[in-house]
């Protein structure tokens, strides 16, 4: 018997689940709510670990194009003093493929491949049936039944009220990204900085990452605690360290426009006053500047077993962006795929996605802990800790 499967979300999480089925011979209906493809810029680059996101690309057939696109060399990565100094310079070796760094869009085409889906369908919401599947609703009013519907839909999953009241809270880290286009030409002493993966400086509740993606774009993110609401009223008056003033010392001319690119970055080089001319270039030659608040959901998170709903990704256990999110989303994604092409009954399918579900509330727990835990030490008051973290986590 084929069950009728829909997975909301075309992340990595939606995508690997529905090419792992496609793989399985199995139709699965994926609804996206962007208009296309390229509606929205994908992001930056991410790394493969060989156990999770590699291996669940091998489920799906893929493993082999991913070698052929991804980058082994930007696994590097060189820490600096804030006044230029050079902590740490690790290199993979040339056969090291433990990590290698893919750009999201293109991980997203190599995910694509012959998937039929359907762009501009978003989710309103998903109403389980007592017993029998789930009704998925549909932003534009229309309806539709599954026997199974996968929740892959993100930080703020439409269907995971289905199953659970939980809501992503603030970390009290914000992160702000911009990026260099053309780096090797426009910026060659910043290329030589950054080299062929990452370079990051910590300092007091602050830090600088710019990694390179491919095509000599260069993604920067300025990382610091501060009140979610920091832009309303951040004192930037001159001679005063908005960093130590962030979100508790409100000024006279609060109010930072986030849109307005020129003041973000004197915002942002204000909060980073002091640190090596290099560091700083890379907000001053900056373009666009996009805030990301960071927010987590409770952890562990499970919930009560609900017939035809499951969640997966970052919509189960959104989690500090510390190298795993993308990750796991993708390992749960082909894990639930094979055991929903290999359950035939009613039954059978119902008992694969508990088995599921149980599988991943422990493993991502686990990791939630981890990556709270390390953004604890990467955004402190100590940058030492970032430093000790950087020494735990890398292979020698
Ligand atoms: C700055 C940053 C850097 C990161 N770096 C890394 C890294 O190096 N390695 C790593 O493993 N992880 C990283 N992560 C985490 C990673 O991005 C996420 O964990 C991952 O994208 C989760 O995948 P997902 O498919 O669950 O969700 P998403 O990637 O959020 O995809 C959800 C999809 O659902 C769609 N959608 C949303 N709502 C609806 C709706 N109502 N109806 C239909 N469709 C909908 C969205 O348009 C989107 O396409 C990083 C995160 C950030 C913010």
């Amino acid at each position: 018997m084929r069950h009728r499967i829909a997975v909301v979300g075309g992340g990595p999480a939606g995508l690997t689940f529905a090419r792992v089925l496609h793989r399985h011979g199995h139709p699965v209906t994926v609804l996206e709510r962007d208009p296309s493809p390229d509606a929205r810029p994908p992001g930056g680059t991410l790394d493969l670990h060989e156990g999770m996101g590699q291996l669940a690309l091998g489920k799906a057939g893929l493993l082999a194009e991913f070698q052929a696109l991804s980058r082994p060399e930007g696994q590097a990565m060189r820490i600096l003093d804030t006044d230029g100094t050079v902590l740490r310079d690790w290199q993979p070796r040339p056969e090291d493929r433990a990590n290698p760094e893919i750009d999201r869009g293109q991980l997203r085409d190599l995910l694509l491949g012959p998937l039929d889906v359907q762009w501009g369908r978003g989710v309103a919401e998903v109403v389980p049936g007592t017993g029998d599947g789930a009704l998925v609703r549909f932003a534009d009013g229309r309806q539709e039944r599954f026997d199974l519907v996968v929740g892959a839909d993100g930080a703020w999953s439409r269907v995971r009220p289905a199953l659970s009241s939980v809501t992503p809270h603030y970390t009290g880290v914000t992160s702000v990204e911009t990026s260099l286009d053309d780096v090797d030409t426009r910026h060659p002493g910043l290329a030589r900085l950054i080299g062929d993966g990452s370079v990051a400086a910590y300092g007091v509740n602050r830090g600088l990452v710019a990694q390179r993606n491919s095509g000599g774009h260069v993604k920067v993110y300025a990382h610091f605690r501060a009140r979610s609401d920091w832009h309303t009223n951040a004192d930037r008056r001159p001679g005063l360290n908005p960093g130590l003033n962030l979100g508790l010392n409100p000024g006279p001319d609060a109010g930072l426009d986030l849109d307005d690119a020129e003041a973000v970055r004197s915002s942002l080089l204000a909060l980073f006053d002091g640190w090596a001319a290099p560091l700083l270039d890379l907000l001053r030659h900056g373009t666009a500047f996009v805030p990301r608040p960071l927010y987590v959901l409770p952890a562990p998170h499970s919930w009560t077993h609900v017939p035809g709903v499951t969640l997966l990704g970052d919509a189960a256990h959104l989690m500090p962006p510390l190298g795993v999110g993308a990750n796991l989303a993708m390992l749960e994604g082909a894990e639930l795929a094979e055991s929903v092409a290999a359950a035939s009954g009613p039954g059978d399918l119902d008992e694969a996605v508990r088995a599921f579900e149980e599988q991943m509330w422990a493993r991502a727990g686990k990791w939630a802990k981890i990556t709270t835990a390390g953004l604890e030490r990467l955004v402190s008051p100590d940058p030492a800790e970032a430093i000790a973290l950087f020494d735990e986590v890398q292979p020698s």
